[in-house]
């Protein structure tokens, strides 16, 4: 079992970090919120005073934070203080520039590293059934499956470096863009007098099926687990999505990819936000979608 340091104990890196206990793993966590410590000490995390002190004696560093800004502030803060072969796990979502920079950061000091940003949310972080999307060495990599795996049902080495966040945000690019389009057919349908239970029965067997329509229905009554069924209560919060489609646009950006429908999708995301919709599900979009309506 591995002494593991836990940076980031929030909504997703609590429940991970409690699987990681459950696991039979020694782990240490820190967090700057005093009500995450508390929660996470409640399921048996060792609270430490510090990031510093966190990663004394670590065989692993596990860090889940918000953006790319915390993770390079964080790994740089403890990197230089961490044991020879510490392996660096960043599961944070974050853009690919930065996931590189925290990499070649680690490099330096001969470090093994992965960015392994997850999907299935704060459910499959309590459940531990989050799919994991890896970049970096082989060698990193074989080391990181087993303690990924007491957190996830699914791991997926995506390539080199940085790879793992690309896969994430192109994933969540077709999410983002698929819910719009789910939205839209629902929308117009109601106008032409579809019933939705109609609609969802013809396009969740026909070509129009996908994820957002078949597992996360944004209408209410044909997907039952759905949000739409608990007044769009998150789920997914749409300041989330809009998060990851910000991150596909720098990246189509900096790559030079052409996603006209992502930098629509982010648009649409941006104006729902900014109407004070952030911490609604994302599937709320259908709200904005028919109020665009002329
Ligand atoms: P969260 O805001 O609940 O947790 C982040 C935690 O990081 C907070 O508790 C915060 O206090 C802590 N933190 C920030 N700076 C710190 C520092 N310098 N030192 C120590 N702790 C620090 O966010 P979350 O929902 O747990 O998401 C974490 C990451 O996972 C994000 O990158 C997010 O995009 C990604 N993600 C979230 C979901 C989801 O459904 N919530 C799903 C997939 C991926």
């Amino acid at each position: 079992m591995a002494n593991i340091a836990f940076i980031g104990l929030g909504n997703m890196g609590g429940p991970m970090a409690a699987n990681l206990v459950k696991a039979g793993h020694k782990v240490t966590g820190f967090d700057l919120v005093q009500a995450s410590k508390d929660a996470a000490k409640a399921d048996g995390v060792g609270i430490a005073a510090s990031a510093l002190d966190a990663v004394k004696g670590a065989d692993v560093v596990v860090t889940m934070l918000p953006a790319g800004k915390h993770v390079l502030s964080v790994w740089k803060e403890i990197i230089p203080s961490v044991g020879k072969n510490t392996l660096m796990i960043d599961c944070s979502t974050i853009d690919v520039e930065s996931a590189r920079f925290a990499h070649g950061h680690a490099l330096e000091h001969n470090l093994p590293s992965i960015d392994a940003p997850v999907s299935g949310g704060t459910g499959g972080a309590k459940g531990a059934t989050l799919t994991f999307m890896c970049g970096g060495s082989d060698a990193a990599f074989a080391a990181a499956r087993p303690i990924l795996e007491n957190m996830g049902k699914k791991v997926v080495h995506c390539g080199e470096a940085g790879a793992g966040q690309a896969a994430k945000i192109c994933n969540n690019m077709i999410l983002g863009i698929s819910m719009i389009g789910v939205s839209e057919a629902f929308a117009l349908g109601e106008k032409l007098g579809l019933s939705h239970q109609a609609l969802f029965d013809v396009a969740s067997t026909s070509s129009g099926q996908c994820w957002s329509l078949t597992s996360y229905c944004p209408v209410p009554g044909p997907v039952p687990a759905s949000p739409a069924n608990n007044d769009y209560k998150p789920g997914f919060a749409a300041a989330l999505m809009l998060k990851d489609l910000r991150l596909s646009q720098e990246a189509a950006k900096a790559a030079g990819a052409a996603t006209p429908l992502g930098a629509h999708a982010e648009s649409i995301y941006d104006a729902f936000e900014k109407a004070g919709h952030g911490g609604v599900d994302f599937s709320g979009i259908i709200k904005h979608v028919r109020g665009l309506a002329k």
